[in-house]
């Protein structure tokens, strides 16, 4: 008895001291680092983490099954260096009627948007407020292909929880690895009937700042490089005016091999002609198909660089019960050694936020470059 005991107090004491070895992972990172202060320390990239410091797309609800419960899962950002926070539900489930709840056991099981995640989402947050990280609600229930209900189940959730949500997605507007569930590339002429919940993101009542819109849209796979893109194009140009974040850049993993120059070249256009568009860099298919190696990675560094404004990070991380901190710190660091190459001027917009304070109005500020 008491030897096991004497043992899992040495467990505990050698875990602690490995951790506390760990840098690179930003454990040391507080929120009042990123209170606007004329006396804020400035960053320094040689000792500090390269990890970024924004989650703009963690899905706190997996597709099915078990999620790793809120009050576990909210101790896993500080300690991985993240401490701003989107709760995304997920843009689908398993439908109530097919009865499933594992892809395993369900290769073509129905899957569809559910407003059940937001409510999980939002009633957890309301049980559990959290002082040492920032977190911005999202609603990830719009279903794009069926929009005449859009409205009307935003004003259930404000009704409900307050203005809590200042978010929406990630929601899908073609996502192939869903096909065998039964979803469908968002018909074009549905594109239209958006307007009436696009009007309520831009401006939202009680004053809060136009809600950004995190769509998924594959651009294309390896077969058809480009076949989908019309469609991101297509919404572009219907609603130039709404914050819109095109996650994973339009990549996925049924298209790891674009050129990276027709790549870039295509994003640069979009950039270009609606201000109002951004990139999330999330997924750890990017650093896996892209990043990983160094002269695709060159190019995607000076896109960065050249648009250091328009770039949001995140982890993808989906939070399916039994998944740990290790697995969430292991997504973040992935998703951030992109980060390392960035300049200076990127590196303060992109991985220490400061982008994403300015597109959500908040009064926090990343830290100047140590010169
Ligand atoms: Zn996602």
């Amino acid at each position: 008895m008491r030897v096991n005991k004497l043992r899992a107090v040495l467990l505990t004491v050698a875990l602690a001291s490995l951790m506390s070895g760990c840098q690179s992972t930003g454990s040391q990172r507080y929120l009042a680092q990123f209170k606007s202060d004329p006396a804020q320390a400035c960053y320094d990239r040689a000792t500090q983490p390269y990890t970024f410091v924004v989650d703009a797309h963690a899905h706190f609800r997996p597709f099915g099954g078990e999620a790793v419960p809120y009050s576990e899962l909210i101790g896993y950002f500080q300690p991985a260096g993240v401490l701003f926070v989107n709760v995304f539900g997920i843009g689908q489930m398993f439908s109530a009627q097919s009865g499933c709840q594992r892809f395993s056991l369900c290769p073509k099981g129905e899957i569809k948007p559910t407003i059940r995640n937001d409510v999980i989402n939002a009633s957890n947050a309301l049980l559990h407020p959290s002082t040492d990280i920032h977190l911005t609600l999202s609603m990830s229930f719009a279903n794009l292909s069926e929009p005449q209900r859009i409205v009307q189940q935003m004003t259930l959730l404000d009704d409900e929880f307050g203005p809590a949500f200042t978010w929406m997605g990630e929601v899908n507007l073609v996502k192939q690895a869903l096909f065998d569930h039964s979803h469908r590339a968002t018909d074009p002429a549905q594109i239209d009937d958006w307007a009436p919940f696009m009007a309520r993101l831009r401006s939202p009542d009680s004053g809060r700042a136009p809600m950004p819109l995190s769509i998924h849209a594959d651009i294309g796979s390896d077969l058809e490089p480009t076949r989908y893109l019309f469609l991101m194009e297509n919404v572009l140009s219907r609603y130039p005016d709404n914050p819109i974040v095109w996650v994973h850049m339009g990549l996925s993993r049924e298209q790891t091999k674009l050129d990276p120059q027709q790549h870039i070249a295509i994003l640069s256009r979009l950039l270009d002609t609606y201000p109002n568009l951004i990139l999330d860099i999330s997924w750890r298919v990017l650093y896996e198909s892209y990043f990983r190696h160094a002269a695709i990675r060159e190019q995607y560094v000076a896109f960065f660089n050249r648009y250091p404004k328009r770039i949001l990070t995140g982890s993808d991380f989906v939070a399916a019960k039994g998944y740990k901190l290790r697995d969430y710190r292991r997504e973040v660091e992935i998703n951030s050694r992109i980060n390392q190459y960035l300049s200076d001027e990127a590196f303060r917009n992109i991985a220490l936020g400061q982008n994403y304070f300015d597109l959500m109005g908040l009064s926090y500020r990343a830290p100047e470059i140590c010169q």
